[in-house]
């Protein structure tokens, strides 16, 4: 079994991730539903667990461990789904294969006890992706899918209609093979319109697993999750923006999903876990061959990172803050005779723009060496000073800051204003476009 290195100092060769559901304040639940909880999540975790310890693959661990939870009345798929507004069960579930990105996906059934089973054979015995309605559960009666009387579907019985029941179960593995898989099966949202479907068994919304990057499945409120493309973005993000899993999972759960929408496990090729909820609870749990086994129905600070959380507290004050400690330090560096380091807030993008003098500078590099030029050594760079700072927020994620900059200097000192547009990146701020003149203001020629 080959080893994967975490991007910690363990080792690890499988991991498995699960969720029971986003959503409601486990502080208000009672105590044999906080106990059902626990024991549900407990369960399917030792079997998929063990299952991977065995040697058991990813997408039969995940149909393993999604089945059981669909039998347990305590969540909201399979046996304990939520009711349409008429009254009656309509289950979605999906699976997706991260070696081969073969996936299987059934929506609306009314009669088919466990939907994952069903999705995983749309996977392997058709040429489709996802069945809806009627003619997937005639497919399961073909698949010998058992089928069940609508009774069987406990949670009316269960879960009083004034209480909204969440509960959607999702599952990601990485196995000893280093290939991973995804699943979600879902009642859906309490007392939907008949007919509607969410985001459980949309493949790239709800469920995505690739080998390349990681597994994910979501949970929350599925029109948003289609709407943002959930499960894919953090995939994209690793792929395409390098950014690490734990980063793209935030960035999603706090700047592209309003708060209270749901919440996400992800788990990436190298075992990094990760859950996250933006809702007061979540039900999830964890384990690896590190020895990792727990679950929780709330995790602390929603499993956000504490760098980002505080970032996120989102107050102007703390962009202020962030912003005058970087302007600091690169008063600091210059002062010390480091463009290089200087340089470093500014965005590393040919799409930086700097302006000075009438002119106009794009990109990075070209930036850089203009510095170098002006300032070719430490006396002609003289001792920079920034002073009357104004912030004026852009929106959430950008600020434009105004204030005047002093070079002191033996010869020839220099005083002029400078207006900074930064952005916030998953890394920090970053001045995006900076445009300095002297004092008095120059006229740019025409
Ligand atoms: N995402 C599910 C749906 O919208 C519901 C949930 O996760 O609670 O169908």
């Amino acid at each position: 079994m080959p080893l994967l290195t975490s991007s910690g100092d363990e080792k690890l060769n499988w991991a498995i991730v699960i969720h029971g559901g986003a959503g409601s304040d486990p502080q208000n639940w009672n105590d044999a539903k906080t106990k059902i909880r626990e024991d549900g999540l407990h369960r399917a975790l030792t079997a998929g667990r063990d299952a991977l310890a065995k040697g058991g693959n990813a997408l039969d661990t995940v149909e393993l461990v999604i089945r059981i939870l669909e039998d347990d009345a305590a969540f909201n798929a399979g046996r304990g789904a939520v009711l349409t507004k008429e009254g009656k069960v309509e289950l979605d579930a999906s699976i997706m294969d991260g070696k081969t990105r073969a996936c299987g996906a059934v929506a609306s059934l009314t009669a088919t006890r466990n939907p994952i089973n069903l999705a995983r054979r749309v996977m392997t015995e058709t040429p489709h992706v996802l069945l809806a309605g009627q003619g997937a559960d005639q497919f399961a009666e073909q698949q010998n899918v058992p089928l069940v009387e609508p009774d069987y579907f406990l949670s009316k019985a269960r879960f009083p209609e004034s209480e909204p029941h969440f509960g959607t179960v999702g599952c990601v593995v990485l196995d000893s093979d280093g290939n991973l898989a995804a699943g979600t099966s879902t009642g859906g949202t309490s007392k939907k319109l008949p007919g509607r479907v969410g985001d459980s068994p949309i493949i790239g919304a709800g469920t995505y697993a690739a080998n390349d990057t990681c597994a994910v499945s979501g949970t929350g409120v599925g029109e948003e999750y289609i709407r943002n493309s959930v499960a894919y973005d953090v995939a994209a993000r690793m792929r395409y923006a390098n950014q690490s899993i734990e980063d793209a999972v935030t960035t999603i759960m706090h700047r592209t999903l309003k708060s209270g929408m749901g919440g996400i496990i992800a788990l990436s090729k190298e075992g990094k876990i990760v859950m996250q909820h933006n809702t007061p609870g979540m039900s999830c749990g964890a384990a690896d061959s590190s020895g990792r086994f727990d679950t929780h129905l709330v995790l602390k600070n929603g499993g956000c990172p504490p760098s980002i959380e505080n970032a996120e507290a989102g107050t102007t004050s703390t962009a202020n803050t962030e912003i005058s400690k970087l302007l600091l330090q690169q008063v600091k560096d210059w002062n010390q005779g480091d463009i290089d380091a200087f340089m470093k807030p500014y965005w590393n993008s040919e799409q930086l723009t700097f302006s000075s003098g009438g002119k106009v500078t794009r990109g990075y590099e070209k930036t850089l060496n203009g510095y170098k030029d002006r300032y070719p050594d430490t006396k002609t760079m003289g001792t920079l000073t920034f002073e009357k700072l104004e912030f004026q927020p852009l929106g959430q994620d950008a600020m434009q800051v105004l204030g005047i900059w002093k070079l002191a200097r033996d010869n020839e000192p220099l005083e002029g204003r400078f207006t900074l547009v930064l952005r916030r990146f998953p890394e920090g701020w970053k001045i995006i476009h900076d445009h300095t003149s002297k004092t008095p203001d120059e006229l740019v020629q025409p």
